[in-house]
């Protein structure tokens, strides 16, 4: 069954739009099921009707014509219980509806199961009997997890007809809007760039292209370059490979001469297609037919074309990669954004970010927050690969997106970008002046840098001081460790950038969804694995080299602070300051005179919480990482849309744990900051300030709105908030207290720009 289950899926995938895999759906279920009807009925949310799509055995005329209300019909019964439905007798049961066009009345028995997608009904799909039999439930097991595999798939195939024009009712293209989560505040408008993670077939997108002769011809040169590679590749492993073995490369060679595989990409060519999709087009026919295969070893060579259109698809790109126009207003999409792909935009041109994977708080949006590019990450339904070039609008303070926006919804997207730009204007006159409440407490301000582009900004916004230096930012932009020399010219520039101002330098943190192209960790929970700390105490020589670059940058000027991550007990953070007090006896016998400078650890994890009186013993401060520490006590990936809903700052079970925290360091007599994104959120940072802590340190885009909402507070107000948000034990509830609240004192413009917008 399962086998059964996947060949149809995947045939399914494969198909060209909607109508297609409508017709193979219900072609292959009623073969499996060895029944007279399948058919599928779709809800349009139009009419609010469910219409017969596809239907192999009944009246193929009545297709597009017959359709029902959630009310009527027992297809209408299904859709509304949301649940299977089996029947015996189909025409006894009071829901039965009798429609002419169908010839239904043949059929005795019925089996339908609701397709339901992120919780919302898409359709049914019923097969019916002749015979008068209830279908047992191995059958009903099938069909549901049938239409449970399919409602992605029709999804996919809705949407993506919605914009390319090929929509359920051939209505031509439409302006459709697709919910991911917000990732960077702000809205766009602008024109789709899409980007492509190297060599990836799957996700190479549709592309019309004039100039087919180029296409060819850059075509040609990728089959001689790949054809090149592989005679050297063979004559290189002559003296490693048995004969046998190094007859593959005669095989790929064979594939590449084959009339089939090269011709057929010309032929898509010449209609218009550019290279890059064509090919696409050829290996993805050619990987499903070896992958349809019973014979176990044909099956494998659909592992060679792969590989073969990988290799062809690189030459493609990387001639392409010179040519990649960026128009103005240009909005980046991407399958998964890198920090990278990010830098590759000419400056002025970026103004808005969508990625199909990871959520809110995956790197990549921290670094948008940190550039004020608005962005939405996690839209998991976006048909990505079929919307460069189109009009889109991000909408990064609800996570939306809209492809083929209206003249209205554009201009009224256009109107909240002008406020946004005349909101931030008037800021910028905060930058002199301190962060200081309506009775007096001074709340420091700090930055959170990584990216070059942040410290000019952090300057120009009045930070004082960095509260987070991403020391892998730059690890993440080279092809290999940097040296000692190389770490401590970066270091240096950042010490000096800020100096008086104290800079906290957080020891190499990779792991989770920080990786480095040359290091690469594979793991099952990559975010519960090797991560942080854990990788540099068992590579004592990384640590130490960038603790001797530190150091040694820091030589007079001693506004270095060293930041310890992912420490999750006291073993850890020993081994660390062991590692920490060598290389400064080494600095100093090199003859470089430097204090040691004050050391912090981060709370990140649960147990550091409980921990945290006898970690703050041994250290000067703290930094409370609330990314981390949010993932980590909700267990919520911070990195999963499929669950971005249940990531909250405000859980009372995080605001609890903050207050643990704060009250163990002071304890100890230490200082307590927090650099985790929650501190760049000006309704988060009222209830952080009323806890007590010592400093608040966030991307530069966000700190004049929290200086702006500060200085509107007194502290005693913050506190108030503070003790009585701290009573409620519901999320939400605590949500709309804090936004209340902050209303009711007239403070409600700086949480959402765009909250009138009703698309
Ligand atoms: C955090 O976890 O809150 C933090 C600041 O570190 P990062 O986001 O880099 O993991
Ligand atoms: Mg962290």
């Amino acid at each position: 069954m399962l086998n059964t289950l996947r060949k149809i899926v995947q045939e399914v995938n494969a198909a060209k739009d909607l109508k297609a895999a409508l017709g193979i759906i219900v072609q292959r279920v009623r073969e499996a099921m060895g029944s007279q009807v399948c058919s599928v009925y779709l809800l349009d949310p139009e009419s609010n009707r469910f219409v017969l799509m596809a239907t192999e055995g009944l009246n193929k005329k009545a297709i597009g014509k017959v359709s029902m209300a959630p009310n009527e019909g027992l297809v209408g019964l299904v859709g509304t219980r949301e649940e299977p439905l089996n029947l015996e007798h189909a025409s006894e049961h009071p829901r039965y509806r009798y429609f002419a066009e169908t010839g239904e009345e043949r059929y005795a028995s019925f089996l339908g199961a609701p397709i339901i997608h992120h919780r919302r009904v898409m359709g049914v799909l019923v097969v019916q009997q002749k015979e008068q039999r209830q279908f047992d439930e191995g059958e009903e097991a099938f069909l549901v997890t049938m239409s449970a595999q399919l409602s992605g798939v029709i999804a996919h195939a809705e949407a993506t007809g919605s914009i390319r024009g090929l929509g359920r009712q051939g209505k031509g293209i439409q302006e459709a809007k697709f919910i991911g989560v917000p990732g960077s505040p702000g809205a766009a408008v602008g024109t789709a760039v899409v980007v492509l993670p190297p060599a990836d077939l799957d996700v190479v997108p549709d592309k019309a292209v004039d100039d087919i002769a180029a296409e060819l011809e850059l075509f040609n040169a990728a089959l001689e370059g790949v054809r090149s590679d592989m005679r050297a590749l063979s004559a290189k492993m002559a003296t490693q490979l048995r004969p046998e073995e190094r007859a593959l490369f005669d095989v790929y060679l064979m594939m590449l001469e084959d009339a089939a595989l090269g011709n057929e990409v010309v032929k898509i060519i010449r209609t218009g297609q550019w290279a890059q999709g064509a090919l696409r087009h050829v290996v993805g026919e050619h990987v499903n037919r070896f992958e349809l295969m019973d014979d176990a070893y044909l099956r494998e060579r659909a592992s060679d074309v792969k590989d073969l259109g990988r290799r062809l698809l690189a030459y493609l790109q990387q001639a392409r990669q010179q040519t990649l126009v960026y128009p103005d207003n240009c909005i980046l999409v991407s399958e998964e954004l890198s920090p990278a792909m990010l830098g590759e935009v000419p400056e002025g041109k970026l103004v808005g970010l969508i990625s199909v994977q990871g959520s809110g708080n995956s790197h990549v949006a921290i670094f948008a927050r940190a550039m004020g590019i608005p962005t939405v990450m996690g839209v998991v339904d976006l048909p990505y690969s079929k919307i460069d070039g189109i009009q889109l609008i991000v909408d990064g303070y609800h996570g939306e997106v809209f492809t083929n926006p209206s003249e209205l919804l554009r201009k009224q997207y256009a109107e909240v970008v002008e406020e946004e730009r005349q909101l931030a204007q008037g800021l910028d006159a905060l930058r002199a002046l301190p962060c200081e409440t309506l009775d007096g407490h001074r709340m420091p301000l700090w930055v959170n840098t990584g990216l070059l582009a942040d410290v000019k900004r952090a300057q120009e916004r009045g930070a004082e001081g960095v509260g987070l230096y991403r020391t892998e930012v730059p690890f993440m932009i080279k092809e290999r460790f940097p040296s000692e020399k190389e770490q401590m010219v970066i270091y240096r520039e950042q010490l000096a950038a800020f100096h008086p101002l104290p800079v906290t330098m957080r020891s190499l943190d990779i792991g989770g969804d920080k990786a480095l192209s040359y290091f690469p960790i594979k793991e099952e929970n990559p975010f519960l694995g090797w991560r942080g700390i854990r990788v540099t105490l068992d590579h004592p020589e990384i640590f130490l080299v960038q603790t001797r670059a530190m150091l040694k940058a820091s030589a007079g000027l001693n506004n270095l602070r060293i930041l310890l991550p992912m420490i999750s007990g006291t073993q850890e953070l020993e081994e660390a300051l062991h590692l920490i007090h060598r290389a400064w006896g080494e600095v100093r016998d090199e003859g470089t005179d430097v204090p040691l400078p004050p050391v912090g650890v981060m709370i990140e994890i649960p147990a550091a919480v409980y921990q945290v009186r006898e970690l703050a013993r041994q250290v000067d401060f703290l930094s409370v990482g609330s990314n981390d520490l949010t993932q980590y006590l909700l267990a919520v990936d911070r990195n999963n849309p499929r669950v971005a809903d249940l990531y909250d700052f405000l859980h009372p079970a995080v605001l609890q744990a903050l207050r643990l925290v704060v009250a163990g360091a002071h304890a100890e007599g230490k200082p307590v900051s927090i650099c985790g994104e929650m501190a760049g959120d000006p309704a988060c940072a009222v209830l952080l300030m009323a806890m007590g802590f010592d400093g608040l340190s966030m991307n530069a885009t966000n700190l004049p709105k929290v200086k702006w909402l500060l200085r509107q507070l007194s502290l005693t107000k913050a506190q108030e908030l503070l003790n009585q948000v701290m009573s409620i034990d519901n999320p939400q509830v605590i949500h709309s207290t804090l936004q209340l609240a902050l209303r009711n004192l007239g403070l409600g413009r700086m949480i959402n720009p765009a909250s009138d917008i009703q698309a």
